[in-house]
């Protein structure tokens, strides 16, 4: 970080700056020049609230050199990270795939689909059972109901479970869950997200209508930060002047993410199109791109949903896609191998 001071700085106030930085284990290496006196900071300046430092009367500008993310950042932790959840894991250059409905319907409805997602290939399950609705005279999700069916189809199929808390309160309600979501509309709750920073299992945290890469990652942070280390980042669609699709799936944020971070990515294809029809090409672009894992909506009657049928597979058809994508992964991940050996 590069701290640009104003022209002939009160010796007071610079005094009891470089107090400050110092007492929070930054070195400083002042450059003085005729006008204008630049203090280099070095160490670890995550913590710094660089708007504090922007407010001081001294100071002309204020400029980061590092990425304002630590736990997440690659350059921490050059490796790529590998996210248990369940018996499965997400990362580690494999594609996982996680399905199910938009929102839990009933028993016959949940257990039908993992059943068949599951022989289509999938690991994970994924079903709402807390639903965040634009209206809220839309379905609202079957809520503990919504949970409780879930299990029963984890119980049946022995897949793991994905889905999305809501509110803080909510999170007893999640103990037999193997995965938890923070969907969209929550990826900037930071009290939700600094309470999943101190529970014992992986969050799926899906990328804002309209969040930064940065903005994402320090999302990531505030849950790392609190101890929980097992991320998974989502893309899943951003607002753009388009109105066609119901969101624009950003394909560039897979090999961004992976550049800056080492935590696995996924991409919801299902938000991003938000029309079925559209979601093949998108994972097979998803996976072109080297995510690592796909999260697909998948419904046994997409014209009777309660929640996102126009967007949602029929079983066959993901069928059919999960056969395709094992073969564009395959062929992707043994190209980057001979890259790397080159
Ligand atoms: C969902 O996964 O059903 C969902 C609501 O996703 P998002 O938060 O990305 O809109
Ligand atoms: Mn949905």
């Amino acid at each position: 970080m590069v701290v640009i001071l104003k022209e002939n700085p009160n010796k007071t106030q610079l005094d009891s700056l470089v107090k400050w930085l110092e007492n929070k284990g930054i070195e400083i290496h002042p450059t003085v020049g005729v006008h204008q006196t630049i203090l280099g900071l070095v160490g670890d300046t995550s913590a710094i609230d660089i708007d504090l430092l922007n407010a001081l009367d001294i100071v002309e500008d204020v400029k980061r050199i590092q990425e304002p993310y630590k736990n997440a950042n690659r350059k921490f932790h050059p490796t790529d990270s590998v996210v248990k959840v369940g018996n499965t894991q997400i990362g580690g250059g494999t594609l996982t795939l996680i399905a199910g409905p938009c929102s839990v319907e009933s028993e016959e409805q949940i257990c039908s689909v993992a059943r068949s997602v599951k022989a289509s290939g999938a690991t994970i399950l994924r079903g709402g059972a807390f639903k965040p609705r634009t209206s809220p005279y839309s379905f609202q999700g079957l809520r503990d109901e919504g949970i409780r069916l879930l299990k029963v189809a984890k119980e049946e199929t022995g897949l793991p479970i994905v889905t999305e808390i809501m509110d803080a309160s909510q999170l007893d309600l999640f103990e037999d869950v193997d995965m938890i979501q923070v969907g969209a509309r929550n990826m900037q709750n930071f009290e939700l997200l600094k309470l999943l920073g101190h529970v014992d299992k992986p969050i799926l945290l899906k990328r804002g209508l309209s969040a930064t890469y940065e903005e994402l990652l320090m999302s990531a942070e505030y849950i790392m930060a609190g101890g929980n280390m097992n991320v998974v980042l989502c893309e899943r669609g951003i607002r753009t002047f388009e109105t066609y699709t119901r969101n624009t799936m950003d394909v560039s944020a897979v090999p961004v993410l992976k550049k800056l971070s080492h935590l696995p990515v996924v991409v919801d294809p299902s938000h991003s199109g938000g029309r079925s029809a559209l979601v093949p090409a998108l994972s097979c672009a998803a996976v072109a791109a080297g995510a690592d894992g796909l999260i697909i909506e998948v419904h046994n009657d997409p014209s009777r949903a309660l929640c996102d049928g126009p967007q949602s597979l029929r079983p066959e058809v993901f069928d059919s896609l999960a056969k395709k994508l094992r073969v564009i992964s395959d062929v992707c991940r043994s190209s980057v191998n001979e890259e790397e050996a080159v």
